[in-house]
């Protein structure tokens, strides 16, 4: 071995070592605008735990979690505390319904433009007749999941993050009908578009139904979700408009998109329990969820609507 060659070796390493130290700070593109961060992806291991905390609440009381029970009211303490925790802003918004007392949980990440929200929500409550595990724990965890792995990212949106778990939605969209009401003209312009999550970890699934926001024409969290699946070989399907959250908003001239992973056998029975989310499934839709929501957190449209 001559003595050239360990330098040789060691010029090289260094060089592989420059070009790895170097690649991931250049994040400049052409046109010198700092490229957005790369979304997480999340594992089963950090989404199904909290469906199995949701199943436990309802275990423990009476087999639901439905508008007025203790077990949403605990289901929401569930949601508030892992919030609370990670340096979101959190409150109530109560209303009634039904003569019993409700409410939905809204919650703000600090920062970003408050002309310019990006709102993704997901109902937390169940029907009387079951725990709501797949409808919809399973919404609720993937939301919650992303708005974890927003605080642990400590990102800096250019768009403000505004997240929400619904009350009485099973009573007929309740609690994201009372909210929508009480946002002023204002407000509501301030909201570039609202994500919904319902139904998203169905056993047997085998393509994602996306909302399509016919009023408003394709949006861009459509165009989002889809190019995410796409990207990934899995089918969507345009569901249109209807059947949950996002509805409050299209009514009151929101654009919305969102998607579910379509209606199980154990919808609104007994049976839509842990057994009745299908892990994969959940975590691919809580991948796509966080997929989009770093993509739109980072861009701002060039005009407000009007
Ligand atoms: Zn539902």
């Amino acid at each position: 071995m001559s003595s050239r060659r360990p330098l040789l070796l060691a010029a090289r390493i260094l060089g592989v070592f420059l070009v790895l130290s170097v690649a991931p700070a250049a994040t400049a593109t052409a046109a010198g605008h700092p490229r957005p961060p790369a979304a997480p992806t999340v594992s089963e291991g950090e989404v199904m735990p909290h469906l199995r905390a949701l199943q436990e609440i309802a275990d423990r009381n009476g087999g639901n979690r439905a508008h007025g029970t203790q077990g949403y009211a605990d289901s929401v303490a569930y949601v508030r505390h892992a919030l609370d925790r990670a340096g979101f802003r959190t409150e109530l918004r109560p209303f009634s319904y039904g003569g019993a007392a409700g409410y939905s949980l809204i919650a703000d990440w600090p920062g970003g433009d408050p002309d310019h929200v990006l709102f993704t929500g997901a109902h937390l409550d169940s029907v009387k007749e079951g725990p709501g595990i797949n409808d919809n724990g399973s919404g609720a965890a993937a939301v919650l999941t992303t708005a974890l792995r927003v605080a642990d990212a400590g990102l800096k949106p250019t768009r403000h993050l505004r997240f929400a778990w619904w009350g009485a939605e099973e009573e007929g969209l309740v609690g994201s009908a009372d909210y929508v009401r009480s946002l002023s003209a204002d407000d509501r312009k301030a909201i570039d578009v609202y994500l919904n999550l319902d139904q998203a970890g169905s056993k047997n699934t085998r393509q994602w139904l996306v909302v399509h926001d016919t009023e408003h024409g394709e949006s861009e969290a459509q165009q989002a979700f889809e190019a995410w699946f796409a990207a990934r070989g899995i089918a969507t399907f345009d569901i249109g408009v209807g059947g949950s959250d996002h509805e409050s908003f299209g009514n009151a001239g929101i654009p919305s998109s969102g998607f579910s992973t379509g209606i199980s056998d154990c919808l609104h029975e007994a049976c839509d329990n842990l057994a009745n989310v299908d892990p994969q499934t959940e975590t691919t839709s809580t991948n796509a969820l966080l997929g989009v929501v770093w993509q739109l957190a980072a861009t701002a449209p060039a005009t407000a609507r009007h």
